[in-house]
């Protein structure tokens, strides 16, 4: 077989804009010209290349997008399974799967996700204390390497590849399919509520009161006051109901044009307290109820919040602490927000449970995310919540934060340097690399 043609230079951005290269890009329609990729030259996958960092571009290597590999291969209803092309949508899957009552219960803030970037980044939804994270829906992949051939892997065969796939940052091959778990469609509507509250101590007071009783919670805070109200907020709560099926949030998604903000920074230092202030008494105390998709993917329906950060963009900066800490964490996060007159575009609160393992964003505790504009006192102030996250137990998610540098990543995860051999032991010769892999030198 000849080397498939490598294509003309392509720009490549994350979204938020912080990491960005050209490289040689090829999107494939048969499965013939990806097996033809040579064993010997550096390679990626990418999805949608809806990252916040840099997962599936690297200038010295050829990235391949998967997303012409989107078919439904087999749906098991008895046994509740679905073999899918790596990339399919999510936007794709949902109204295949509500027409049968069923759904992917584990579902990240946008639509146009495919299943290769869900497994490869571990996602998770706004649920994963009840369910879990992606890994937990992963029933078998298909994994292509050009030194090792199609493999088929599952928790039996092939296990330690396996492992290494899910949430692996593409780093083994390119996932062709993969069977999924699904669950009974949870309803057609979700009935959400925005509680108020004085605090980000206070979200995780009524977050570890209330979590189980509803089917998904997170928090949105307001931390530009810099006073005793840094981080008023809202929980957000839902409960899934049976209502009717409306699917307006289907209807009405658009693509995220991430690679094209708006040439001005319409969300600053300056603006962003204010527009935070009004938000923040616009939503809470709000109540309705929704069709599911709405629910599911609120980022859906605005994506100018993604321009509104302009050319320079945003970082998105997510860690998960143990719930021993979260309460001591965010007193030390906050005095520190507060020192820099850090201003903040989200910070979010979710509970997590699950298991810590190789470099997943899993286990039990709560997670903080922000994004922030991408100003070098922005790095500066990232730098510096590095170390307190790490004094706290916390890990960081590894593919949503373009500028987490290795050393930080090493000291956060116990299982870093396993990951790294255990990758070399399957592939001496690396040939997967991305500039999120060259970063944190795995
Ligand atoms: C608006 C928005 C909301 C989000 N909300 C959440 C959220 O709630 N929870 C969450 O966890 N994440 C969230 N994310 C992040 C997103 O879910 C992950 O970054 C996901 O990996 C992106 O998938 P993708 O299809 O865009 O893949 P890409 O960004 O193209 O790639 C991501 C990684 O997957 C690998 N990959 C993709 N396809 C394959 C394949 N076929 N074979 C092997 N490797 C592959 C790539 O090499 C890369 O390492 C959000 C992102 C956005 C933009």
């Amino acid at each position: 077989m000849s080397e498939p043609s490598r294509g003309p230079l392509r720009h490549f951005t994350c979204v938020g804009s912080y990491e960005r290269c050209q490289a040689a890009c090829m999107e494939p329609d048969r499965y013939r010209t990806l097996l033809a990729l040579p064993a010997n030259k550096p390679v990626i996958a990418m999805g949608a290349g809806l990252s916040l960092a840099g997962a599936g571009f690297s200038s010295d290597a050829l990235t391949v997008d998967m997303r012409h590999f989107n078919r439904i291969l087999d749906l098991d209803q008895e046994g509740m399974t679905l073999h899918v092309e790596a990339g399919a949508t999510l936007a794709s899957l949902f109204s295949f799967l509500a027409d049968r009552g069923l759904m992917i219960a584990v579902q990240p803030g946008h639509p146009g996700i495919t299943i290769g970037g869900c497994i490869a980044g571990n996602i998770h939804g706004k649920n994963q204390y009840r369910i879990g994270t992606f890994a937990d829906l992963v029933e078998e992949i298909q994994l292509f390497h050009p030194a090792h051939g199609i493999l088929d892997l599952n928790r039996q065969r092939h296990a330690d590849v396996f492992e290494l796939t899910v949430g692996g940052c593409g780093l083994t091959g390119i996932i062709l399919s993969a069977r999924i778990r699904l669950h009974p469609e949870a309803g057609k509507s979700c009935h959400v509520r925005h509680t108020p509250v004085a605090g980000m101590q206070d979200a995780v007071q009524q977050m570890k009161g209330q979590q189980q009783h509803e089917d998904f919670m997170y928090s949105w805070h307001d931390v530009t006051p810099f006073g005793g109200s840094a981080g008023k907020g809202f929980l957000v709560s839902g409960r899934f109901e049976p209502g009717t099926h409306e699917r307006n949030g289907w209807r009405n998604h658009r693509p995220l044009h991430h690679a094209s903000p708006w040439p001005l920074p319409v969300f600053n230092g300056l603006s962003l307290p204010l527009i935070n202030g009004i938000y923040r008494r616009l939503k809470q105390g709000y109540a309705g109820t929704e069709d599911l998709f709405t629910s599911l993917f609120p980022f859906a329906i605005m994506p100018s919040y993604f321009h509104a950060y302009g050319p320079r963009g945003f970082i998105e900066h997510q860690v998960l602490i143990p719930d021993a800490h979260i309460v001591d964490y965010l007193e030390r996060f906050l005095a520190l927000a507060h020192d820099f007159r850090q201003s903040f575009g989200m910070v979010s609160l979710k509970r997590f449970r699950g298991e810590r393992k190789l470099l997943r964003y899993s286990g039990d505790g709560f997670s903080v995310g922000l994004h922030l504009p991408a100003t070098p006192k922005a790095i500066r102030f990232l730098a510096q919540l590095d170390e307190i996250d790490t004094q706290f137990m916390g890990i960081a998610n590894i593919i949503k934060d373009a500028r987490l540098p290795a050393s930080v990543v090493a000291a956060q995860f116990p299982e870093y340097v396993q990951f790294r051999e255990r990758l070399a032991t399957f592939d001496p010769g690396r040939i997967f690399t991305s500039m999120l892999s060259r970063r944190l030198a795995l």
